[in-house]
This record gives C-alpha cells, structure tokens and sequence, in this order.
C-alpha cells in the first residue's frame, strides 16, 4: 500500500506504516520523470522518493517502528519477495519492484510519491533513521546515499588503498565523495568546469580535482585510477573516463542520460576494462548505509525549499544550479488545497 496526497482513503493494513512527511529531497530522477526523459512516465505524477518522516500510526503485526520513530523510505516501496533477488535482499532487482513514485500499484492503484503530507507502505520497506542525523540533510540519503554506496560495495571501487574518480558533482556525487572517503579510498572529482574544485577539497573532503573538459589535465591522470563512479545525468564521452582507470578498471555508472552513450570496446578489451551499472540498494543495504552515515556523521549538502519554490527548484535544478541538493520542507509548507 502507498502514499496519499491529502487523501485519507488508504487504510493502514496489519503490516503497514504510515508516516507525517516532514521532508522530502528533489532527486534528478525526479526531474528525468516530469519530463519524460526515459519514455514511461505517466501523469499524473507526484514525484518524491527521499522521503523522511514520523510515524503516525502501525498495523497490528509491525514490530520494525513505532508510533513516534523517525524513518525513510526511497525509491521503491513493494516487490514480489519471492523471487531470487528478494530472496537475496535484493528487492530494488525485482522484476516486480514497485517504485515509490509513479508506478502502478498491484491493486490497481497508483503509487504517489513523497511531496505530499503523508505515506503508507508494508514495514519491509521502511528504513529506521538513524538518531544523530539531521532529517533534512539525511532525507537525500534514502535514495542519492544508497545509489552511491551500493554500487561502491559491490564493486569493490572504494576501499583503502583503492583510488576512485567521482564524475559528476551533484547530488549523488557530492554524497559519494563523503562515502567514498569513510571508506577508505583516495578521491578524485572529475567535474566539467572548475567552480566546485574549491568545495569539493576543501569541504567535501576529496584528495584530488580534474576538469573533464581539460585534455591535459585528463592525460596527465591517465591510468591512475581503479574504479569511477559516474553520476552524470546528461550525455557525455565515457573515452576520456576509461583512459583514467588503471588495467582491469572498472567504470560504474549510476547516472541515467536520456540519450544513449557510445562505447567503443576497444579501450575495454585491451585493458581488460569493465563497464557496469547499479540501481539503488536493497532494503538491508540501504539500512546499512544510512546507519554508516549516522556512524560517520555523513549527510547531504542541502538547501531547504519550500512547496511554493518546487518550480524555481526544478528550473534551477535542470540547469545545475544547486549545492548539491534541494530539500522539500514538506511538512512546514505544503498546504491543503
Ligand atoms: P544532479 O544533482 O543534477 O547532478 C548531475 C551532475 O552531472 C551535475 O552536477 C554535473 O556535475 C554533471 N553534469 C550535468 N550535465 C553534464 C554534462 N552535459 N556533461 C557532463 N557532466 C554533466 O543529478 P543527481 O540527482 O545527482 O542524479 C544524477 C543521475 O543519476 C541522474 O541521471 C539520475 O536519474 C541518476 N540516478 C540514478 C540512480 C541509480 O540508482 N542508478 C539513483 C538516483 C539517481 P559537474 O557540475 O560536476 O560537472
Ligand atoms: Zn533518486
């Protein structure tokens, strides 16, 4: 069972949670969805899927919260849990998977997203947060956090004594550079131009900067990486990116253009490169990652907005302009209509 827009006609089943939205990120997928950039949306659509909240109310059979306790959810919130995937913890592989946002719900219903007052969904899928992290900046956490982290795990990318390149510094990748360095690894953002180079060293806490546009720069860190995380929401050459890795890299991206990217095989088969790709983290993972965020004191770079600015934000948000994610007060300015 899932959401509600200031409707109160979703019953709390005898395993559902439901929870008071306080607030809610604004993730590129979210923009790629308004759009259509990806061909499935369908409208209406009610975006949000880095939610955070208070629970309100528990079915009789839940034991994972309570009335009171401060969770999450991200971007997916059912799935068959039958098949080898859930089986495996895996529920964000499931052929069955239901996102948290605009997908059809195995009851007919449609699934509404985290811009609105409220939620309800089966506890599997409600994720604890953790006490010490702020609400606002560990909502982006639920889907960015997990998108990030995972994908690092299982590749093996960001480790000590691993170096790993972080293309793309928005939302994902600014949360990414914090992950990847409570991990270990030696970081380096690969950015289009210089404007973040001071924030991302001196804040952020990455150990080196390159400008993808900047051919020497490029050459001169050629073969010196082991793995990249690309977190870029547009077309772009992934050459210059396989150039970085060292032998046996790997190029994991997590970014989804709407436009296809050309990928020459020839850069892969004679270094014995690997190009891969990663969607969000199960339940278990993600559970892990926010309690490794709430460990680390990990949370986004935010700027509060309200429902009213939920335009502005996407214009601005389509054009880059945000450090390094935009957060829905939700609870303090969606009003009824
Ligand atoms: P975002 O905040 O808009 O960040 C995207 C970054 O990409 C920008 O900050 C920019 O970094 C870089 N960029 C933008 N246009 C570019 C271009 N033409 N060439 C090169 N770089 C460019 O987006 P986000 O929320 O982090 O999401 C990023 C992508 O990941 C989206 O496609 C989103 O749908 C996807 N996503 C995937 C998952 C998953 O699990 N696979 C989960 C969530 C989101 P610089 O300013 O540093 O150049
Ligand atoms: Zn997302």
């Amino acid at each position: 069972m899932s959401k509600v827009f200031f409707c109160y006609s979703w019953a709390t089943l005898e395993d559902d949670v439901r929870f008071k939205v306080l607030y809610c990120g604004i993730c590129h997928t979210d923009l790629h969805f308004i759009k259509n950039d990806w061909g499935i949306s369908t409208y209406p659509f009610v975006p949000g899927h880095e939610i955070v909240g208070e629970v309100t109310e528990v079915g009789s059979k839940v034991t994972k919260v309570k009335v009171g306790d401060k969770v999450g959810v991200g971007y997916f919130l059912e799935s068959c849990r039958s098949c080898e995937n859930c089986s495996e913890g895996l529920e964000n592989y499931c052929p069955k998977v239901v996102l948290t946002s605009g997908a059809p719900y195995h009851d007919g219903t449609k699934t509404y997203g985290g811009y609105s007052n409220e939620m309800v969904c089966n506890e599997h899928f409600i994720i604890r947060f953790p006490e010490n992290l702020p609400l606002d900046g560990g909502a982006p956490l639920l889907c960015a956090g997990a998108s990030v982290y995972s994908p690092m795990k299982y590749y093996g990318i960001a480790k000590p004594g691993s170096h790993i390149g972080i293309n793309g510094l928005g939302g994902l990748g600014h949360v990414a550079v914090k992950f990847a360095k409570a991990l270990g690894a030696k970081v380096t953002v690969i950015s289009t131009s210089d404007r973040k180079k001071d924030e991302a060293l001196n804040h952020l806490g990455a150990d080196a900067f390159l400008i993808s546009r900047n051919v020497e720069d490029m050459k001169a860190a050629a073969g010196t990486m082991d793995g990249i995380l690309d977190c870029v929401s547009a077309k772009h050459p992934l050459v210059p990116l396989l150039g970085l890795l060292k032998s046996h890299g790997k190029l994991v991206t997590v970014g989804v253009p709407a436009q296809p990217l050309e990928l020459p095989i020839a850069p892969l088969v004679v270094g014995r490169k690997l190009v891969g790709g990663s969607n969000v983290a199960g339940i278990a993972e993600t559970q892990e990652m926010i309690d490794v965020a709430g460990k680390h004191n990990i949370t986004a770079d935010i700027e509060l907005v309200s429902m009213e600015d939920l335009n502005t934000a996407m214009e601005r948000l389509a054009k880059g302009d945000v450090r390094y994610r935009f957060v829905i007060d939700v609870a303090n300015t969606l009003k009824a209509p």
